[in-house]
């Protein structure tokens, strides 16, 4: 039949109407399981309700759009054709289950219903069919238990209450060793918790239970914590869940049968090896719920080495299809092995990067590729975060040790619960017996986590990973006591609000705070990043203001400083006093014997930084801010330094009176101050020059980029450029050197972005301030700003803050206004960008867009702009390629 809009999408051995590509409309899950099904992959039969029909039943008070039913009911006939069996039908019954899935993988967010279609007819035919009782019944109590607390809202807890006093008054352990009695029995017990709970009988008709099953799993989309999810996860643009149907394969009718899932390599090292876990006769739910302890896979190789053959080729194809590490969920159905799902896995950055490496060299991919689709910014990110001591390992209380699940050092105050941990102002440790998603909102908020239940694919293993935040999970060394509010590892009480240490690389919980180290990394890191350099066509420089930073910068493969901020080399302690001296003078006298005490200082400043970047560009930025930053403020710390100074209190009080301001941002300072004071232009000047021709001598080459700031005007910049060129011809012609030195202008004031032309004809260089330009493109104070910001992105009025994710729509216009006027009138304009947006990902891609030269940001993020810098490439080179390709394409 055909339909006016298709919201029914079939997968399975015969027929197949959806790929890989359509996961906006099928969720990841769904497409995916028609992909495998077209690859040969064996995926029990099913198909896929779209998104689109999600989004409109919710629009619609949850009636569905017009055709919807009559488009599931062919859904379930395909599924009764290819399985040869018929829902609700008392010889051959079909069992199916309700799964969601968006496009976006969010582990445990939504909801999925087992065995749908159960009822007490049902449940005989399938007795008579199996001749498996047990089976029976374990499948029908466990749909009432999913259906009632999914499409009813019963808590899960009654069932659990239930099945627990049951193996009491049976006297046994595991849910196992029920008898196909006792399980009768409980689904008894069952049904009467729901009736006693709803009000309603257990709805025996297939199809209302489905019509009920797939509502709620539409409605799982707007749970709390499901849009709690999204908000934490940076998820946005997506319009609801898709709802895959799917003909129930059983994990559970006894010794031959099991279910697990694995990663094709391993999610937290990158080793090249089947990497996951499996429980013999159990259904899905079991794995990851941590009721019963699943075993390696290695173990299944040992017990049935046929199938795990099996599921070993199944799992390459896979990989090697998805050209990625694939998280896969497979069940075995009484010797059979079917595939459930496969997605790319989440991992750690080291994993990451060793699996890109990996790939490229088993020639599964190519470096563009393991470049633009293997290793996120974010990876890189958490490649660079400390790590504890090698000796604070060995000499600790140590606590106890689980599984490695998330790798990172964490340090924090326990917590045993997720809202604590959301309200806490202190670095908390997250402890839970385990997750669920519930507590999102609170792993997220901690260092860290620590669970002493579930495995490396529990709920708590999975989402820490997927934000890289350490993660020891199943430590079963420790007791965990809600009550007391503590947890015990034999005579060691840990009480809430004690330190805690956790090393999510080995596993261990270590007491108290234990102390950080930098990164050290792999050897792929190095390979990896050796091909992102050859790809990036826009450069990265640091920032830095020290010689420190410089070499880190460098090492981490900045090509150049981006920015170096002068006044920041005044803070420092012996120096601090001089420029208080320059600033509280009376006569130009007095200032320019105060600058000439700082300017040796500054010199010997500049000599290191010239040294470390030497062949390098280095953009020195001549003082920024108000000048009341460097005076004391509070009555005492007057009364101290003017004694110091050797002036009068009452004399410096009034200074610092008079320099107040009612808007320092916009008052008296960038290139306000050499305006005023053309003496400090003059002094900063002579330290840069007069260091790089230090250098100079020594035979190395020294690029300075002396660069003023918060111009807005062409007489402005006119001013100081004099200045700068005056003193350096003074210093070069006496000295009978030569230098290549530049001089050029931060780009932060509107005006001075469109008049941009203006400025260039006479300026060597740009560099957009984007801090400044943002504040004032939005008018919002930076210092300010925390009182509404907050506000304008919980309401969703703005989707990030623009201080840290560049606002390309507005402040974008300037940059992109001002880059191309500049250039018109000085072709070989070299523009950057610096700031906080130089190190952001989304704002570095705009960057590329626009045609910048280089971006520069603090050292620590220089390896994460690169992977960002050469992604945009990429991503540039791949629209031009499809555009380039287009006419073949029609011609064929
Ligand atoms: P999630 O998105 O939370 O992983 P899934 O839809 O993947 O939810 O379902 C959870 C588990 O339920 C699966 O891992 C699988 O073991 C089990 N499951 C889902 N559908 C079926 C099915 N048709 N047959 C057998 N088990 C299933
Ligand atoms: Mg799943
Ligand atoms: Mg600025």
């Amino acid at each position: 039949m055909v339909f006016p809009i298709k919201y029914v999408y079939r997968f399975g051995n015969v027929n197949t109407d959806g790929d890989r590509s359509m996961k906006h409309l099928l969720g990841g899950k769904g497409a995916n399981l028609a992909e495998m099904s077209s690859i040969g992959i064996p995926v029990p039969s099913g198909f896929t309700i779209s998104t689109e029909a999600c989004k409109s039943t919710i629009d619609n008070q949850m009636a569905w759009p017009e055709s919807l039913f009559e488009q599931v009911l062919d859904g379930v006939r395909h599924i009764e054709a290819e399985m040869g069996q018929r829902l609700g039908d008392d010889k051959d019954p079909l069992l199916i289950s309700v799964r969601s899935g968006a496009a976006v993988s969010m582990p445990g967010m939504m909801d999925t219903i087992l065995n749908l279609g159960i009822n007490d007819k049902v449940v005989e035919a399938i007795i008579k069919k199996t001749n498996n009782e047990r089976f029976a019944y374990d499948s029908y109590r466990r749909f009432i238990d999913m259906f009632g607390n999914v499409v009813m809202g019963v808590g899960h807890d009654l069932f659990e209450e239930a099945i627990e006093k049951l193996k009491k008054e049976v006297n046994v352990k595991q849910d196992v060793e029920l008898t196909a009695k006792d399980l009768r029995e409980l689904t008894d017990r069952y049904k009467a918790i729901y009736r006693k709970e709803t009000g309603h009988m257990f709805p025996d008709d297939p199809l209302e239970q489905l019509r009920f099953a797939v509502n709620a799993v539409f409605n799982s989309w707007n749970s709390t914590r499901a849009i709690k999810y999204r908000q934490i996860s940076n998820i946005h643009g997506l319009i609801g869940t898709a709802v895959s149907v799917q003909a129930m394969v059983f994990g559970n009718m006894g010794e031959t049968s099991g279910t697990g899932v694995c990663f094709t390599r391993n999610p937290s090292t990158g080793e090249p090896k089947l990497y996951g876990e499996f429980l013999i006769n159990a259904q899905g739910e079991d794995v990851v719920a941590g009721i019963r302890t699943p075993s390696p896979i290695a173990e299944l190789e040992k017990k049935n080495p046929e199938i795990y053959r099996e599921l070993l080729n199944y799992t390459s194809k896979l990989e090697a299809h998805y050209k990625n590490m694939q998280d896969i969920e497979f069940t075995i159905e009484d010797g059979k092995l079917y595939i459930l799902q496969t997605r790319n896995g989440k991992r750690t950055g080291t994993a990451a990067v060793k699996i890109a490496v990996d790939l490229v060299n088993e020639g599964v991919l190519s470096q563009k590729e393991a470049i633009r689709d293997l290793v996120d910014p974010q990876h890189i990110e958490q490649l660079l975060h400390p790590q504890f001591k090698e000796e604070e390992s060995k000499q600790c209380t140590l606590l106890g040790k689980g599984l490695p699940a998330s790798p990172g050092a964490a340090v924090g105050k326990v917590v045993f619960d997720s809202k604590k941990a959301e309200e806490s102002e202190e670095p908390v440790i997250l402890v839970r017996i385990e997750t669920s998603p519930e507590d999102v909102g609170g792993m997220s908020s901690a260092e860290g986590i620590l669970t002493s239940r579930g495995g490396m694919t529990s709920h708590a293993a999975v989402v820490a990973r997927g934000w890289g935040k350490p993660c020891v999970a199943g430590c079963g060394d420790i007791v965990i006591n809600y009550k007391n509010r503590s947890f015990t590892n034999g005579d060691v009480t840990v009480k809430e609000g004690d330190w805690i240490s956790l090393n999510g690389n080995t596993g261990q919980v270590m007491l108290g705070q234990k102390e950080l180290t930098e990164p050290v990394f792999g050897k792929e890191y190095h390979t990896f990043m050796s091909w992102v350099e050859v790809v990036e066509e826009m450069k990265v420089r640091g920032n830095a203001e020290t010689p420190e930073d410089a070499a880190a910068a460098r090492s981490y493969g900045a090509v150049g400083i981006g920015l170096a901020r002068t006044e920041h080399m005044f803070f420092k302690p012996g120096r601090v006093n001089f420029m208080r001296k320059m600033i509280i003078a009376n006569s130009k006298k007095e200032r320019v014997e105060a600058l000439g005490n700082l300017l040796p200082f500054q010199k010997q400043d500049f000599i290191e930084i010239f040294q470390e970047m030497e062949g390098l560009p280095v953009t020195i930025r001549l003082l920024d801010p108000p000048l009341h930053e460097f005076l004391p403020q509070e009555k005492e710390e007057i009364i101290k330094v003017a004694e110091e100074l050797g002036v009068s209190s009452e004399m410096l009080a009034n200074k610092v009176n008079q320099l107040k301001e009612f808007n320092p941002m916009l008052g008296h300072r960038g290139c306000r101050l050499g305006i005023t004071y053309p003496e400090i232009t003059e002094m900063q000047t002579r330290a840069i020059i007069e260091a790089a021709i230090e250098l100079v001598k020594q035979g190395k080459v020294v690029l300075p980029e002396i660069m003023i700031p918060l111009v807005g005007s062409i007489e402005e910049f006119r001013n100081q450029r004099e200045i700068v060129d005056r003193i350096a011809q003074e210093i070069l012609s006496e000295a009978g050197e030569n230098l290549d030195y530049m001089v050029g202008t931060m780009i932060e004031i509107p005006r001075a972005a469109i008049l941009a032309d203006q400025i260039a004809e006479e300026a060597d260089f740009f560099s957009f301030g984007t801090n400044d330009l943002t504040q004032l493109t939005y008018g919002f104070s930076r210092d300010d700003a925390v009182k509404f910001l907050p506000a304008y992105i919980e309401s969703g009025m703005l989707k990030h803050d623009p201080f840290q994710v560049l606002d390309k729509e507005g402040v974008g216009q300037f940059v992109q206004a001002g880059t191309r006027l500049g250039r018109m009138t000085n072709p070989d304009l070299k523009v950057g960008i610096c700031g906080e947006h130089g190190g952001d990902p989304s704002s570095i891609d705009f960057a590329y867009e626009t045609g910048l030269d280089y971006v520069s940001c603090s050292p620590f993020r220089v390896p994460v702009a690169h992977l960002a810098s050469a992604q945009a490439t990429l991503r540039k080179q791949e629209d031009t390629a499809q555009v380039q390709e287009a006419p073949k394409a029609l011609e064929a």
